[in-house]
């Protein structure tokens, strides 16, 4: 067990979630489509004017030479989203859900919105940078008993969605382009991987409970600052989904301990950098790996650099990833593919004869390592370099970075974390004046605790099943239910305990549409099939089918009671010795034998009282 506190572990979260409005600063819908559209293609070129100080991020997208290519659906993409007309609005749907959700965590209004430009360096916004209006600072909430910081409070337009990158061109679709983001940041506050999932959980409820959130993957994206004591502040870029959030926490913990230990034993061994880059093409004539013939072949070259001291730390044990994977992020960023290094080696076709050549060229001795680059000159060299300066930093421990979450867990290098200050004010749009008489009027909704505890008391839950269904996400789902009348402890057994089996079994209960669950729970309602069918029913329309055909093939017509009574008489009367002798003690293995007969076709509490009212003749 890792002892996160004693770790001095601190993590703070950026909630993006979508809006369900019309787009920001346009009429248009805010809606993904398969379209693609008119397509335009730009090159973005920052200079030094626009960047002020051009920062060591922009300079390092910059390098790579990309150009954009834009597609412009015309169901929900208009001039303003090709930067051909100047931004409307804002959209007044989506200031106030951000107004009320300021108000929902306690935080202080601003007096008036003014809308700031931020550059954007990836050309995933075709103006060259993202608008954001400050909303609210200094909010809190209370969530497991701990204080989380609420600040700041943002409203913004979301980027456009990237759908291909080739080489130097990336594609970009501006349906994304423009939908309303709330942005809101905790504090550094949260201090457990568990912890970071149940405050992005309640501030999910308190944002799907203003009802005008999109909903589903993709709709809410967190971004999560992770650091400890001895370590640096890392941000994780893109985390989709929510139960992820600790295993990315514990990972970059891990990362961050691995970092901390090469530092050290670097340290001892007072390793070093040097400064030259070998040209080594000579010693790889005669070399059988494929990938280096056909480099050779299409006139690339072999470069190296020597690693003083880093021996074993770019590779562990059992293939283990130390420091390897982050020189090889560091030198992709100059457009190679990857690196070579002496801990992987010899493999991939290249044998210890190279590798011995090379430990003799670079004069090496036992504690150091080598690191190879096999592309064009120049490109080979920038990349080098690249390698050196994470080597360098290696020496002084953990860099602070931004990383992008991967689906698995894992996370990889985007870029070292970009400086704060790139804002400028959007003159298009004339700042919103924010009238206190206003907020006063809004109508909040209820609060999680609130809601948790109307739930106990309205519907016969206990505190644990109210609980769950909020912070699972259903309550809402839930809530409409009960609206029409269905039986609340069918429905969250449905939601809580059928959903997990489901998914165990291999289903996505979670694809199941709102309507189509609703419906066939209004079936049971209305007496069309026992409760007991449900999970079978559930996972029949999962594999496709209609609810009539996955009532049907599940075999759940409705038994009439009169059939139900005389094949329990039947049941009864076949082991009447039993009966005689056990009286209404013979209940229980009786119950056993009549569910059998009717599992999920009838009611279980029907089968028993039709049983009991059976025994007890009997026994009279
Ligand atoms: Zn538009």
């Amino acid at each position: 067990m890792v002892d996160y506190q004693e770790l001095g572990l601190k993590v703070g979260l950026e909630i993006h979630q979508q809006l369900d409005t019309n787009k920001l600063f346009c009429s248009c819908p805010s809606e993904m489509v398969d379209e693609i559209g008119k397509e335009l293609v730009r090159f973005l070129r920052p200079t030094a004017s626009e960047l002020g100080e051009v920062d060591k991020a922009a300079l390092m997208e910059a390098r790579k030479g990309l150009h954009f290519k834009y597609q412009c659906p015309q169901k929900s993409s208009c001039l303003v989203e090709m930067d051909e007309e100047p931004p409307q609005g804002p959209d007044p749907n989506a200031m106030e859900l951000a107004l009320k959700m300021a108000m929902m965590v306690n935080a202080s209004v601003v007096d008036e919105v003014h809308f700031m430009r931020k550059i954007v360096i990836d050309g995933s916004n075709t103006s060259g940078f993202q608008r954001t209006g400050l909303i609210a600072t200094d909010g809190e909430l209370v969530i497991d008993g701990n204080r989380i910081g609420i600040s700041p409070i943002c409203l913004e337009e979301d980027a456009g969605r990237k759908v291909e990158s080739k080489g130097k061109e990336k594609t970009y679709r501006l349906d994304r382009l423009g939908i309303p983001l709330i942005e809101l940041a905790t504090g550094p506050d949260i201090k457990t991987p568990e912890e970071a999932k149940h405050v992005a959980q309640y501030i999910g409820g308190l944002l799907r409970a203003t009802r005008s959130v999109k909903r589903g993957i993709g709709t809410i994206r967190e971004d999560v600052n992770i650091s400890i004591a001895e370590g640096a502040r890392v941000e994780i870029k893109g985390v989709q989904e929510l139960k992820m959030l600790p295993t990315y926490i514990e990972n970059e913990v891990e990362r961050q301990l691995m970092l901390i230990e090469k530092m050290r034993s670097l340290k001892d061994r007072e390793a070093k950098v040097s400064g030259k880059v070998y040209h080594l093409t000579d010693l790889f004539k005669e070399c059988s790996s494929k990938i280096v013939k056909s480099s050779l072949k299409n006139g690339k070259g072999v470069y190296g650099i020597k690693l003083k001291g880093f021996n074993g730390t770019l590779r562990g044990e059992e293939g283990k990833a130390l420091l390897g994977p982050e020189l090889a992020a560091y030198a992709k960023t100059a457009g190679v593919g990857g690196i070579f290094h002496s801990d992987e080696l010899p493999a991939y076709g290249i044998e210890s004869v190279e590798c011995e050549a090379v430990v003799n060229e670079l004069d090496m001795e036992g504690e150091d390592a080598f690191v190879l680059v096999v592309d064009e000159e120049k490109r080979a060299k920038d990349a080098l370099e690249q390698v050196k300066i994470r080597a360098i930093l290696a020496m002084k421990g953990v860099p602070e970075e931004t990383r992008n979450a991967v689906e698995d867990g894992s996370t990889v290098f985007l870029r070292p974390i970009s400086g704060g200050a790139r804002m400028y004010p959007e003159t298009d749009i004339p700042p919103y004046p924010i009238n206190p008489g206003y907020l006063e009027g809004l109508e909040l909704p209820e609060t999680p605790d609130e809601k948790i505890k109307r739930f106990k008391k309205e519907y016969g839950l206990n505190k644990q099943q109210s609980g769950q269904l909020f912070r699972k996400g259903y309550d809402l789902l839930f809530e409409d239910m009960m609206k029409e009348g269905i039986d609340p402890s069918i429905a969250s057994n449905m939601l809580l305990h059928t959903y997990p089996e489901l998914s165990k079994e291999g289903y996505e209960p979670d694809d199941l549409l709102d309507e189509v669950v609703k419906e066939v729970l209004t079936r049971v309602k209305n007496g069309e099939f026992a409760k007991e069918g449900i999970p079978k029913v559930l996972g029949l329309i999962l594999e496709g089918n209609s609810v009539d055909e996955s009532i049907s093939k599940a075999g759940l017509e409705v038994v009439d009671d009169h059939e139900v009574r005389n094949v329990i008489k039947t049941i009864i009367e076949n082991r009447k010795d039993f009966v005689q002798e056990r009286g209404m003690g013979a209940m229980g293995p009786l119950m056993g034998v009549v569910m059998k007969e009717f599992r999920g076709k009838v009611d279980g509490k029907k089968l028993s009282g039709i049983l009991k009212e059976e025994i007890e003749k009997w026994c009279s």
